[in-house]
């Protein structure tokens, strides 16, 4: 213990003049901005150093949970598709006209913190398995909040079985405006014109693979459309949970293992204690960049839990259940890739968000444990 703390100390000396240095070289604080939705974007990309050195790879994250209002990679969808109904004249700012949604809780955060600082109400409906702490945090910000029954477990994920799209969609009756974040596309444009371009910039236009789960699709079809022109060599990665049938549509062309649906009428769907990603439908979002997917990984839970305790082990990095299917799914394309490759991934949202469920389902992550990643891998 002791000879481990002195090398660390000897380590910290050492770099002592390398870490001030970088701290000189910054541009600076950021500039002065109006109000919170200023906030929002611009996010820091910094290394896991972990997962860099056990694969040779450096491996990047791009810190969304650092977003200002909602402090989620969702602030950027819900500014853009309220500038874009603003734009449009289905939103006054204060004029007190109601946003509805439906949504497993990040985009419904970041829409209600958007309603309060321009002067609209939010109704929310959401599936009643998410983290209660998210609606709760809701009801803070003062959102009308319906927790609807979750979708039956069904072959087709869509409108029809998805209560809380539906119930907000109804709800609205073109009085408000229903901000649709699965079929509107300001939503991969917020991605395409932001996380892409920070990105780019942030990696000085270097780096080999980018990989992201897909809720609404928005993130993986922004940041693939706005990369793949200026890299082509780019390898673009879904980072797909158990029970999501994205990883044969990537994969294979199907929604469906044809194998797995023979003899059986419908194919009973596996759940995840994921949230915010993984679906069964091809959205209007994940449509706009599907044909620039390369591959497609698979997490199970299991293995979404182990990697998050990891990274807490490791690192102090406490994340969300997506994150930590993107950072399993890093790990997987740095050992595919080989050492040597720069390999981007999203930090959706934090561990907070999370504590009732995903992590309540972790546990704590003891004092003295020495995990292997091997061990994380064959979870
Ligand atoms: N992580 C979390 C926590 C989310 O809420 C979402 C969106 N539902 C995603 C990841 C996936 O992002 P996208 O919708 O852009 O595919």
């Amino acid at each position: 213990g002791k000879d481990l703390l002195d090398s660390r100390r000897r380590q910290k000396d050492s770099t002592k003049g390398a870490i001030s240095g970088q701290l000189i070289a910054r541009s600076g604080p950021p500039a002065i901005v109006d109000g919170i939705e200023g906030c929002i974007g611009n996010t820091p990309l910094f290394r896991i150093k972990s997962l860099s050195d056990e694969t040779g790879c450096e491996i990047l994250a791009k810190a969304e949970f650092l977003n200002g209002a909602g402090q989620s990679s969702k602030d950027r969808v819900a500014l853009s598709m309220i500038e874009l109904a603003e734009e449009q004249g289905i939103l006054t700012p204060y004029s007190g006209d109601t946003i509805y949604e439906g949504t497993s809780g990040s985009t419904g955060i970041s829409l209600a913190t958007l309603a309060r600082a321009k002067g609209y109400l939010a109704h929310i409906c959401m599936p009643s398995d998410q983290a209660i702490e998210k609606s709760n945090l809701l009801l803070k910000l003062g959102a009308i909040v319906d927790r609807v029954p979750p979708a039956p477990i069904v072959e087709k994920d869509n409108f029809v079985n998805r209560g809380d799209i539906q119930l907000s969609n109804r709800m609205n009756r073109g009085r408000g405006f229903f901000a649709d974040q699965f079929e509107n596309e300001a939503n991969w444009r917020a991605h395409y014109g932001g996380s892409g371009p920070e990105i780019y910039a942030q990696c000085n236009g270097r780096l080999d693979a980018f990989i992201a789960g897909a809720g609404t699709g928005g993130t993986i079809s922004g940041v693939a459309r706005y990369l793949k022109p200026l890299l082509p060599n780019l390898t673009v990665v879904l980072a797909d949970p158990q029970g999501s049938g994205l990883y044969n549509r990537v994969r294979f062309g199907v929604m469906f293992d044809l194998k797995e649906r023979e003899g059986t009428r419908r194919r009973r769907q596996v759940d995840t204690i994921v949230e915010g990603i993984g679906i069964n439908r091809v959205t209007a979002n994940f449509e706009a960049g599907k044909e620039l997917v390369d591959d497609a990984v698979r997490v199970t839970d299991a293995q979404a839990l182990a990697m998050a305790r990891w990274l807490v082990e490791k690192d102090g990095i406490f994340i969300g259940s997506s994150s930590a299917v993107n950072c399993f799914a890093a790990v997987k394309i740095a050992q595919k890739l080989g050492p040597g490759h720069r390999i981007v991934t999203v930090l959706s949202d934090s561990g907070s968000r999370h504590l009732s469920r995903f992590w309540a389902k972790a546990g704590d992550v003891g004092g003295a444990v020495d995990t292997k990643l091997s061990d994380v891998l064959s979870a």
